[in-house]
């Protein structure tokens, strides 16, 4: 019995040690993907004013030219959006480091690979599924 508790300490702390996050790497992540965003909306916002430009200019091509500025739009919204999230990762990185990767609906471990692709996540895959069915 004392052997098999000492074993099992063994490999919890080697896990704890393995699971512990690095916040200094996300927080680079996030600042990394800040600025890329800050640039793409400055340049998608110069993109929609030139089009709006055209759009009074040349009626001939009204019909591609809206349909192009949808898009825009729509991805200058979902980039607004997630430069958001950056924001309160960021702050809570700041703030309450220890809540950073912890999903915020169950208490579980986010996981470091969905952390990486996504290092604002706010919860674990299972939530997030729940989240956007609503
Ligand atoms: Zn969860």
């Amino acid at each position: 019995m004392v052997i098999y508790y000492f074993e099992f300490q063994i490999i919890c702390g080697e896990k704890l040690m393995e699971e512990s996050l690095d916040l200094k790497f996300y927080k680079s992540l996030l600042i990394e993907r800040k600025n890329n965003i800050q640039s793409n909306l400055s340049n998608l916002s110069k993109n929609i004013n030139e089009l709006q430009n055209l759009e009074v200019k040349d009626e001939g091509d009204l019909a591609s030219v809206s349909s192009d500025s949808y898009t825009d739009n729509t991805i200058y919204s979902y980039q607004e959006e997630e430069l958001e999230e950056i924001d309160i990762a960021l702050s809570k990185l700041l703030e309450k480091p220890e809540s950073y990767g912890i999903c915020e609906m169950c208490g579980d471990d986010i996981g470091k690979a969905r952390l990486e692709a996504k290092p604002f996540a706010r919860y674990c895959r299972s939530c997030r599924d729940i989240v956007e069915q609503r």
